[in-house]
């Protein structure tokens, strides 16, 4: 079946009513940006640029950040790359950041970012750098409003004049609901939105995301549903793009949910994509929208996935 699968992927990811999706990878490693443009992908929706400094004593320094990201930026010469600053969330956290001399919280996410003024320019500095052969976006994480928008801003423009470069897109990850909350604000100021929908999923569910009962079927609660429907609306009233960039995005009991809600980009792991596609392809976008306004209306994620298996998820 894997086979018959991978038969489909020169063919676009549109819907049997000719709505077509852009597909997108998540990698982090230089393997996995090599198998980008066989796995039939447009470019990478999400690089996580964490990893590689999650055992690490201290800030990254920017011979790292470059050590970390040239290899996997070379093999996506050419090709969209929508580049993640650094994410060290709870469940993403070297020891550095773990905890202080005095077993303190140092904080996390953006937060702590921009309070390392110095370290987060590094990072710019060097995506710019090591991003010049591709078509490169940033993307923030854990925005919760535009005023960390903009900081973020001023350090990116900062570090494109110093380097004598043009700033790319900047756009931001919707994952914590005070970022639903001011959608419409990020949206005039974002280049485009990312709904991180692991983190968005467990925050608007009030469940820890390590928790085995925060799975990717959980984006189809309608709480969150209804959440992903307001950022789209105002994203698109803004003209941006909106892309699902957590594992919600590959789940059979959700994909077509995104694509109903009027998702333009599914962004997923390379080893998922040929099945996307191919859902994608057997399914009826205006099924899919019918679907989604009803499943707005529901009350538990149990009647959404019964929902989704009656009317939208095609055998492969
Ligand atoms: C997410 O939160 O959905 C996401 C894509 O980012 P991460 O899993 O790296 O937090
Ligand atoms: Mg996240």
């Amino acid at each position: 079946r894997r086979l018959a699968l991978a038969q489909e992927r020169h063919l676009p990811a549109r819907t049997l009513d000719e709505h077509d999706i852009i597909l997108r990878a998540n990698v982090a490693t230089q393997a996995e940006a090599r198998t980008v443009l066989t796995a039939g992908a447009d470019g990478v929706g999400l690089l996580r640029t964490e990893l590689p400094f999650l055992n690490r004593a201290a800030w990254p320094t920017r011979n790292q950040h470059a050590a970390a990201l040239v290899p996997v930026l070379r093999a996506l010469a050419g090709q969209t790359v929508t580049a993640r600053t650094l994410d060290f969330a709870d469940d993403k956290l070297p020891p550095f950041l773990a905890k202080g001399l005095e077993g303190e919280r140092l904080g996390r996410g953006l937060p702590l970012m921009l309070a390392q003024p110095d370290a987060f320019a590094d990072q710019f500095r060097s995506l710019l750098s090591a991003g010049a052969d591709t078509d490169l976006r940033i993307m923030i994480p854990m925005v919760a409003s535009v005023d960390e928008l903009r900081a973020c801003r001023a350090l990116l423009d900062a570090a494109a004049v110093e380097l004598g470069v043009g700033a790319p897109p900047l756009g931001i990850m919707v994952e914590l609901p005070e970022a639903v909350a001011a959608a419409d604000e990020l949206a005039r100021e974002a280049a485009f939105f990312s709904i991180g929908s692991n983190d968005l999923t467990s925050q608007i569910l009030g469940i820890d995301r390590r928790d085995p009962a925060a799975t990717p079927a959980m984006a189809a609660h309608p709480a969150v549903l209804n959440a992903i429907a307001e950022v789209v609306t105002a994203a698109h009233r803004h003209h941006r793009q909106v892309s699902v960039c957590g594992d919600a995005a590959a789940h059979p009991l959700v994909t077509p949910l995104l694509i109903g809600l009027g998702v333009d980009i599914l962004s997923a792991a390379p080893s998922a994509l040929d099945e996307v596609r191919a859902r994608i392809r057997r399914l009826r976008y205006d099924a899919c929208s019918s679907l989604a306004a009803i499943a707005l209306t529901r009350e538990s994620p149990e009647e959404v996935w019964q929902l989704v298996q009656q009317t939208c998820m095609p055998s492969l």
